[in-house]
């Protein structure tokens, strides 16, 4: 309430005063209270900082066709880019500069535990239902924070599916899960790094496709073995903990899709 008095005492000070510093007070990120980050100044090309970071982490999904957003703090082009994307698939008036309506809308996707509103951390740890992040490759801590990157990719791929419900059927799992299913020896989602999904609302091909679009450097779907009923994605070009080059890997060789297409 306190903060409230005082914000409002705040904007009638200035409704009080010249132009320009009415200007100043709109053009500030709103203080929209939120229990998992809060934006404090408005970041476009050249700004650099951990707000910067925890911005590009949200629009990572939106890094156009075969791109990614490189998760480095640092507000360049491709950065520029992906908001401007973002910006377009909300509504909103596409600047490329993240101020007051951007973060309003990241706000509103935003649950308090950082997850997106369509993704939960319970969805991407069950592994074969033990839940939690331990007994991968990475700590705990690092795991639990590429499965928030990840979940934050696929509420962009719903949202470019049209905001129908995706379904992941398996998130991470730690090294004992991931030898039970079969799943490749450095397999991403021993670092919860990809997702196996599927929808009741689109098909598969339609899943793969899309995900080209959404910061996805690993795809697997429908004509790759093992790979008829789920869309693997993944993020393997960002994943320097792995054994493997930082490459595109897509199949899906029944819906068109392979490397560079
Ligand atoms: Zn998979």
């Amino acid at each position: 309430m306190r903060r409230n008095t005082v914000k409002r005492a705040l904007v009638a000070f200035a409704l009080a005063l010249p132009g320009a510093a009415i200007a100043t007070v709109v053009a500030a990120p709103a203080a929209h209270a939120d229990g998992c980050y809060t934006w404090k100044r408005n970041l476009y090309q050249g700004r650099s900082g951990d707000d910067v970071r925890q911005l590009q982490i949200r629009v990572a999904g939106w890094a156009g066709r075969g791109g990614i957003v490189r998760i480095d703090g640092d507000f360049g082009p491709e950065t520029a880019a992906a908001v401007k994307r973002f910006q377009t698939a909300y509504g909103l008036r596409s600047d490329g500069v993240a101020g007051p309506q951007t973060f309003n809308k990241l706000y509103q996707l935003q649950d308090n535990d950082c997850t997106p509103a369509h993704f939960s951390y319970r969805e991407l740890d069950d592994g074969c239902g033990r839940g939690g992040w331990s007994g991968g490759p990475q700590s705990a801590t690092d795991t639990k924070a590429t499965a928030v990157r990840t979940m934050w990719k696929l509420e962009a791929l719903r949202r470019g599916l049209g905001d129908r419900p995706l379904n992941v059927t398996s998130g991470f799992r730690d090294s004992n899960c991931n030898k039970q299913v079969g799943g490749a020896s450095d397999s991403q989602h021993l670092y919860g790094n990809a997702a196996d999904v599927t929808s009741p609302h689109r098909s598969l091909c339609e899943i793969a496709r899309a995900s080209r679009d959404h910061g996805f450097s690993g795809i697997y779907g429908p004509g790759y073995p093992d790979h008829d009923n789920h869309v693997h994605v993944d993020s393997r070009r960002e994943n320097n903990r792995d054994k493997s080059a930082n490459r595109t890997s897509w199949a899906a060789p029944d819906c068109g899709v392979s490397t560079g297409r």
